[in-house]
Parts: structure tokens; C-alpha cells; sequence
């Protein structure tokens, strides 16, 4: 699943190859993703110049002078810039042609994805969302304030995005590990000094994570425009039964809130 990195890659992968270019004509090919695309975008964005294209936890926002293309890539969306003689391909559902004859196209398999619109910007998927995690107002004082008092568990705590937005399960788990707090441990009874590692464990993930992503991005005009997705190597995720790599004990799995949550028994505790 695309996760605060990979959308981060993307817009940074999308933002010079489609801002200030002006939209010659949208399709829509499936209308039936997470939510219904809305079909009246293809008349009104059509002529009209990309200012620029920013991200709020997962989404891409895309701004335009008569309003705000929201855009989430779900479960298996990417998004990639091709020449218009390109042919599509399965799942291409979604896709916004430029002056200089190239399109932006979502590819999308399960659908989960969305391409919504708003005028003013504003939309009740982003009135709720968090700080976000790679800002200077994410910090250990942050999560020790709004987590005083609660039971919740530190891993399902730090993955509520009206927390914080963006931390995925992958992320959730390799920044505990990094941080050796126990997954299981009530939020409230989190340390200062414990909240200060696992903030700083979140942003130096995430940042690499995004620096490795980067890499790919000279592909990103490419027919296989896929951003590096889950290109890091990973301590914990994914990794039941094999070797910590601190403490050559073995690494186990637990469901916490319906998701699989890997950690070291010994050095998280
Ligand atoms: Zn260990």
C-alpha cells in the first residue's frame, strides 16, 4: 500500500512535470473508485493552468484557480506522466492531458483510490488530519499531551491520523522497534523520554524512506513510473520468525486493532 513516503515521492516526482502546464482534456475511464470521481471535472478544469500541487498526509492536492483536485492512491494506485500516444493500460482509470502533450494517469487495480474535487479547497477528509509527522509541530510533547489518560495501545495510538497522519503499519512497527518501546504498551503511560526517541525514530524513517523513493524519481516520466515502494530494508516488518538484528532473538507478530504488528520480544519491552 502507498504509504506517507511513497505519496511524498510522487508529488515530488509529479510537481515539476505538470505544474504551471494547462489541461487540455480529462477522462474519465472509471468513474467507480473509492468515491465517485465527479463527472463535471473533465468540463471544469478543462483550459485551465495547474498552480501548483502540494500534499496533506496521503493526499495530493492539486491546485487549480477555479478549485482543488484531491487525489488518494487507496490500497494500489501510482500515478505517472506519459506522452499522450502512450496506450493504456489495464486500470488507467483517471487521466488529465497537457498542452505540451503529455497526460497524468492513475492506475489503480483494486479501486481503492479517489479523485474528488473541491472549489475552496476545503473537504471533510482533510478537516480531521493530524499534524503531519515530518513537521517541526510533531514532536514528543505533541503525542505525550493528547495521549495522557488513554488506554489505546502506543502502536494503534501513533497510527490514528487525527494524531498524527501517515504513520502506515510498516512505519508504525520499524519506529518502535528503533525506539525499543514495547507495541503492546498503554500510550498514556508513555515517558517524555521514551515519546522523544520514537519521534525522532518516525521522522529519520520517514525521511529515508523518501530519500530512497527519490532515487526512482528520474524514472518518473517513464512508462514504468512506479515510485520505490517499500525499497528500505526493514528490521521488523514482515520478518516473523527470522533474527533481531540487535539482539539475534526472534522477531514476533501479534494483531493489534485487525493488523499484524511485528517486534522484538527482548529488545522492545
Ligand atoms: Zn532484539
Amino acid at each position: 500500500m502507498p504509504e506517507l513516503p511513497e505519496v511524498e515521492t510522487t508529488l515530488r516526482g509529479l510537481s515539476p512535470l505538470i505544474t504551471n502546464k494547462t489541461v487540455t482534456r480529462v477522462n474519465i475511464y472509471q468513474k467507480n473508485l473509492r468515491w465517485k470521481v465527479p463527472g463535471h471535472i473533465t468540463s471544469t478544469l478543462n483550459n485551465c493552468k495547474v498552480n501548483g500541487i502540494e500534499r496533506r498526509g496521503k493526499y495530493l492536492l492539486i491546485r487549480f484557480d477555479v478549485g482543488t483536485l484531491l487525489m488518494h492512491l487507496g490500497m494500489s494506485g501510482s500515478i505517472k506522466v506519459v506522452n499522450q500516444s502512450e496506450l493504456l493500460i489495464k486500470h488507467d482509470h483517471f487521466e488529465i492531458c497537457f498542452d505540451d502533450k503529455t497526460c497524468m494517469r492513475l492506475n489503480d487495480p483494486r479501486r481503492f483510490g479517489s479523485v474528488l474535487f473541491t472549489k475552496d479547497g476545503k473537504h471533510k477528509l482533510l478537516s480531521n488530519l493530524g499534524v503531519e509527522p515530518l513537521s517541526e509541530e510533531f514532536d514528543y510533547y505533541h503525542l505525550f499531551k493528547i495521549s495522557r489518560n488513554k488506554t489505546q495501545n502506543i502502536k494503534t495510538f501513533i497510527m490514528d491520523s487525527k494524531v498524527v497522519v501517515g504513520i502506515g503499519n510498516i512505519y508504525a512497527c520499524e519506529s518502535l522497534y528503533m525506539s525499543k518501546i514495547n507495541p503492546k504498551t498503554q500510550s498514556g503511560k508513555v515517558s517524555h523520554a521514551r515519546y522523544k526517541l520514537l519521534t525522532t525514530s518516525i521522522k529519520e524513517i520517514l525521511s529515508k524512506a523518501i530519500d530512497a523513493g527519490g532515487t526512482t524519481l528520474q524514472d518518473f516520466a517513464q512508462v514504468d513510473g512506479r515510485p520505490g515502494y517499500f525499497s528500505q530494508t526493514l528490521s521488523v516488518y514482515g520478518r516473523e520468525g527470522e533474527k533481531c538484528n540487535t539482539c539475534n532473538g526472534k522477531i514476533s507478530r501479534i494483531v493489534q486493532n485487525q493488523r499484524s504488528t511485528f517486534y522484538c520480544t527482548k529488545c522492545q519491552n
